[in-house]
């Protein structure tokens, strides 16, 4: 692996840029071309993250204490910081995950977005009043941080998923551990850098880097942090949330997905193909919201797999910074290993592959970590690949009698992230609304994404804790504390208090 010239970044602990306590660096490389090495990081211990805490909450009251539309003025200023460097920070994106550097792109606004959204928020920071059943008595609401919060995220949005976290956390006045993905720990410290240019006082945001095993655990368990937010996979989520409930912190978890898409047999097909492609194959299906199944009715099955397949025959696989390219590498030599055993289990199982199923090689993929789009069909609710979440170019196509047995088969998985249908015919339509077991529901549009003054988050093993985004985001971070007020200039009969 050619390491000359390799940058090693360090953790960002009270404002400063430090070396982790074991001394010990980690490198990651593109997984477009594996032999090109990105920079190498620390290998941070728990000590690491309890020094971080430590920072945290000594910054924490300055903090705490500034007001909501003055910690406002910061996230304007990492808004403008980002849209400056929005195409560096793409290509951060590319090179490090592997995606189109057009959903980079389009990864990099999001953020901006929220940053945005959040900054907005500094003047909408509302509690209510309301009249108090006794008389002389003001009652009213007002919020406060939660204190030192810890931010864990997953590798396949490493800027959006981690301002969709820091931007409203830190809107809501509190000091944050960030705590990123080990593949992806170059966004993260762009994304840091990006918080500390805008003016951020030191200690409200610290980084470090390391496995999560260890130092995202110490996070967990430490007493002084207050609250978790976490997105990754659902065992490591159900197990946070489990510890985090001992210790009675405030936890989200936004956890993995079985997206189906519903096509009924009135649907714009062209419409629904493109949507169902863009959702499967798009970022190399490496979305929590990606389009893992498609549930066909009947009538207009085999018209559907030729549109597919014939569509999906043209995608084009390659380097993600090839602005002609459709599907990329996956991210990780893990990913690729994972995506194919699961092609094996798919085929062992006894469901027909209809295209793909190739790890390819040869020419530029021998550098990368490319699987082709792959399809099944005669999938059968029993097996493995119907049931769990694969993560990669996969999709798996099932017929269903009409629409009640389609949601059937949408909602027999144990997750309920992301859903859509594909149909003309309204009643249907809003029946598929009313029943589909999903926290994002979508009607003739894929799976995918959302916008950043919504609520986003699942149901079921997806989502467990307050939504993301939206005003829930102020929700999760902040707490609402109840004032009474007696203005009375005469004694108050106690008796009357519960
Ligand atoms: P993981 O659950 O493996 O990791 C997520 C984060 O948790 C990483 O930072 C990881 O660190 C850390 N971590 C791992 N073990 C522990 C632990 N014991 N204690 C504390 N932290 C820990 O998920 P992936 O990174 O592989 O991300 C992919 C998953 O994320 C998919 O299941 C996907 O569906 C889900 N996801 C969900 C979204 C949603 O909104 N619902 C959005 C995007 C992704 P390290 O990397 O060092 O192991």
């Amino acid at each position: 692996m050619a390491t000359d010239q390799v940058r090693e970044y360090q953790n960002y602990i009270g404002g400063q840029w430090v070396n982790g306590a074991t001394g010990n660096t980690y490198s990651i490389s593109n997984p477009a071309h594996k032999s090109r090495v990105l920079g190498s990081f620390q290998v941070s211990a728990p000590q690491d993250a309890l020094d971080a805490v430590a920072a945290a909450q000594a910054a924490l009251p300055g903090w705490a204490g500034t007001p909501a539309p003055v910690r406002a003025q910061v996230l304007y200023r990492a808004l403008a910081i980002l849209e400056r460097r929005a195409d560096e920070i793409a290509r951060t994106i590319t090179t490090e995950e592997g995606k189109p550097l057009a959903d980079a792109r389009g990864e990099v606004k999001r953020a901006m977005n929220i940053i945005e959204y959040a900054a907005g928020e500094g003047r909408r920071m509302f509690g209510y009043t309301t009249p108090s059943e006794l008389p002389s008595t003001v009652a009213y609401t007002v919020r406060r941080p939660l204190g030192v919060v810890a931010i864990i995220t997953p590798w396949n949005f490493p800027i959006a998923i981690p301002a969709w976290k820091l931007a409203p956390a830190l809107i809501c006045g509190n000091a944050l551990v960030f705590k990123p993905a080990s593949g992806t720990p170059l966004s993260a410290v762009k994304l840091v850098e990006v918080f500390a240019e805008a003016g951020l006082p030191p200690g409200v945001l610290n980084l470090i880097t390391g496995p999560g095993a260890s130092v995202g655990n110490a996070l967990v368990e430490c007493a002084q942090v207050n609250a978790v937010s976490f997105t990754g996979s659902t065992e490591v989520g159900t197990d946070i949330y489990a510890r985090g409930a001992r210790l009675l912190k405030k936890v989200q978890c936004e956890m993995g997905g079985k997206n189906a898409v519903i096509l009924l047999a009135d649907a714009d097909l062209d419409k629904a193909v493109g949507g169902i492609i863009q959702g499967a194959f798009g970022s190399t299906g490496q979305r929590c919201t990606a389009t893992s199944r498609v549930i066909v009715e009947e009538p207009i099955y085999d018209q559907f797999m030729d549109r597919l397949t014939r569509s999906t025959s043209k995608l084009k696989i390659g380097d993600g910074l090839d602005p002609a390219v459709d599907v990329s590498p996956l991210s990780s030599e893990y990913q690729q290993e994972k995506v194919m055993e699961y092609i094996g289990i798919g085929a062992e199982e006894g469901a027909r592959l209809v295209m793909g199923g190739h790890a390819l090689s040869g020419g530029i993929y021998d550098d990368g970590y490319y699987v082709e789009p792959t399809i099944f069909t005669d999938v059968s609710l029993d097996m493995r690949i119907a049931q769990e979440e694969i993560f990669g170019p996969v999709l798996t196509v099932f017929k269903a009698r009409d629409l009640d047995d389609a949601v059937k088969i949408s909602n027999s998985v144990k997750f309920g992230l992301s859903s859509s249908v594909y149909t003309r015919d309204i009643p249907r339509a809003f029946r598929y609304i009313n029943t589909v077991e999903a926290g994002m529901v979508h009607v003739n549009a894929p799976t995918l994404g959302g916008e950043v003054h919504l609520p986003f988050g699942g149901l079921k093993s997806s989502g467990v804790g307050q939504r993301e985004q939206g005003v829930e985001a102020v929700d999760f971070f902040s707490e609402v504390i109840t004032v009474y007020i007696d203005y009375a200039d005469v004694p108050r009969d106690q008796a009357r208090f519960i």
